[in-house]
């Protein structure tokens, strides 16, 4: 039945083997993974911060109306993509495809529209989207947004383009933005007339889904790959021919505004983006090396205005937001791609090695006073022999290893030993904390001021 998705193979794990796997399209994050998390993490944070934005953190579920309304009926998302069901309270809800229609329900919902405008929002969740699973499409993924609502400025459109494009270039990776507008509802809409009068004179080259989005959702045969698509397109009316002035003056701002910023774009007159909620500008954001399964293109994130989203949802008029959306799976591959993963590898200035058990006792809460401390130190308390211990102290970069054996704890006093001359000293337990705080924050001080 066409629309409808088939039925999936059987999962995964209803095959005869024992063993449970993860759902298709679904994957564990593992600790190998984590430093390059981190690192985005951190990189949002900062962006967030420096431009005034403020986290969000929204539910996973949401009323199915939410997206139905905000994103729109005859989207990719809403028509196939969505993990919908009813509860045991007989509640039709959707897990999360996407965070602009839940911002501007919490928008509406929290009265922000009493605060000072624009409310600048941002984001860091899963989403979840029924597609067929590739290298960089899942079927639950990662995206930081940020949302600016309660204004129709252009800068902030620049701002939002400026901060995705520095939030990959903070990572490591080149982008280039496409970008187009697209006008107000009423231009657009004259625009779609026109548009579909031309698709209509050349119905018979339109392959099925061509056909169907030309009933349905004719704009969307701008980003149609389809074959021969390429040809029509090219040849097809373009809708920033129909922008009046004020749409018109709109871009042009957004366009001057980059150009100062110095952020690279190239217009692309068949951008049109999936959702239903666009309006004025729109773009996408695609990393310099390609990222897709055989050299392909996927997008790294992208966004637009949407200044009709917050009225259609019940909230005042002409409530002008601007938002985007990046792919953390996505912006991680192109992170690989441009060779700019962070070491993964865990060092330490200090490790701690005890010998026996009862130093192995007493260490437990030794080794916690370092940590209260703020010294970054390492441990590795099921190992009994101290061979190992200094092994991996070594291989973690510890500067200092501290010793703790039988005759230390008798004696009330523990072993500084320095890991790359092998000098050792013997020092009060008590000490012990303060003077190897010191001795390391020495070396970082003297480490600084030989780097100058
Ligand atoms: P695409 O055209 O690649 O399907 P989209 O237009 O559906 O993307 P948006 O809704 O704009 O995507 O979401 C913004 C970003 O979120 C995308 O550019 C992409 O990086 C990421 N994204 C979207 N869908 C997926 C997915 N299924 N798996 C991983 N990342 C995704
Ligand atoms: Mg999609």
């Amino acid at each position: 039945m066409p629309g409808k998705p088939k039925a999936e193979a059987a999962p995964k794990a209803a095959k005869k083997s024992k063993t449970l796997e993860t759902l298709r399209g679904f994957r564990d994050i593992l600790p190998d993974e984590q430093a390059a998390w981190e690192k985005i993490e951190d990189v949002a944070r900062n962006l967030t911060h420096s431009y005034g934005f403020g986290r969000i953190r929204l539910p996973a579920l949401e009323a199915t109306s939410v997206f139905e309304r905000g994103v729109g009926k005859d989207t990719d998302i809403v028509e196939k993509e969505m993990f919908t069901f009813v509860d045991q309270g007989g509640v039709k809800m959707t897990l999360r495809p996407e965070g602009t229609a839940q911002v501007a329900r919490a928008y509406i919902e929290h009265g922000m529209l009493n605060q000072q405008q624009p409310v600048k929002l941002w984001y860091m969740e899963q989403f979840f989207r029924h597609e067929r699973p590739q290298a960089g499409r899942y079927r639950q993924f990662w995206q930081l947004g940020l949302e600016a609502v309660g204004s129709d400025d252009p800068v902030l459109d620049a701002q939002i383009i400026l901060m995705t494009y520095s939030f990959c270039k903070d990572l490591g990776v080149d982008t280039i933005v496409n970008i187009n507008s697209l006008g107000t509802p009423a231009i657009r809409k004259a625009y779609i007339s026109e548009l579909t009068k031309y698709f209509k004179g050349h119905a018979k080259k339109l392959g099925e889904t061509d056909l169907k989005r030309l009933q349905r959702n004719p704009l969307r045969l701008l980003d149609s790959k389809e074959d021969g698509m390429e040809e029509l397109k090219a040849g097809a009316p373009q809708l920033i021919e129909y922008l009046d002035d004020e749409n018109k003056q709109h871009f042009m701002k957004v366009l001057e505004y980059l150009d100062e910023a110095e952020v690279p774009y190239t217009l692309n007159p068949f951008l049109v983006r999936g959702l239903d909620y666009y309006t004025k500008t729109v773009f996408e954001l695609v990393s310099t090396n390609p990222i897709g399964e055989n050299g392909s293109q996927l997008a790294l994130g992208g966004g637009g205005r949407y200044d009709g989203l917050i009225p259609l949802l019940g909230g005042r008029e002409a409530t002008g937001a601007i938002g985007a959306a990046l792919g953390l799976e996505r912006i991680m591959l192109a992170m690989k791609a441009a060779g700019s993963m962070p070491d993964n590898k865990r060092t330490v200035d200090v490790f701690f090695c005890q010998l026996g058990e009862a130093a192995r006792r007493k260490g437990l809460k030794i080794f916690e006073k370092f940590r209260q401390a703020g010294v970054d130190v390492g441990e590795a308390f099921a190992k009994g022999n101290l061979k190992a211990q200094l092994e991996i102290a070594d291989k973690m970069k510890a500067s200092v290893a501290i010793i703790l054996g039988q005759k230390e704890v008798l004696d009330g006093t523990i072993i500084i030993r320095d890991m790359e001359a092998g000098a050792q000293e013997i020092v009060d337990v008590e000490k012990v904390v303060s003077i190897v705080a010191k001795r390391i924050q020495d070396e970082k001080i003297a480490a600084k001021n030989s780097k100058e």
